[in-house]
């Protein structure tokens, strides 16, 4: 899975270590596309198997939910979004005083 993420940092942390994309059951995927033409983000492309791969991830907008429901198969998963609150909540804190 390669990736060109699309923006270096998110609240100080790097796109790369922020687990925020969706996820594809291949067991429940039917290869129909909907979910790649619905992301105008280029983060799904067709998979060798004719089936649907995440092939972007960090291209995924960070808190965006929106390809949830595209999903006809229910093969689609996304994080939820508590996740990125426990991980704001863990940044380590920088010494401006909170300025930047
Ligand atoms: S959550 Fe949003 S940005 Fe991410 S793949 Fe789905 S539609 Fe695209
Ligand atoms: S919408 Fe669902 S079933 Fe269709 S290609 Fe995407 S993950 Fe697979």
């Amino acid at each position: 899975m390669s990736d060109t993420p699309s923006s270096g940092l998110c609240f100080g942390i790097k796109r790369e270590h922020v687990p925020w994309y969706p996820v594809i059951d291949p067991a429940l995927c039917t290869g129909c596309n909907a979910c790649a033409e619905f992301c105008r983000h280029g983060v799904y492309a067709g998979g060798l198997d004719g089936k649907t791969v995440v092939a972007r991830p960090f291209s995924c907008v960070i808190g965006c939910h929106r390809c949830d429901e595209v999903c006809p198969a229910g093969a689609l998963t996304l994080p939820p979004k508590e996740m990125l609150t426990k991980l704001l909540a863990s940044r380590p804190q920088c010494s401006c005083g909170g300025k930047c």
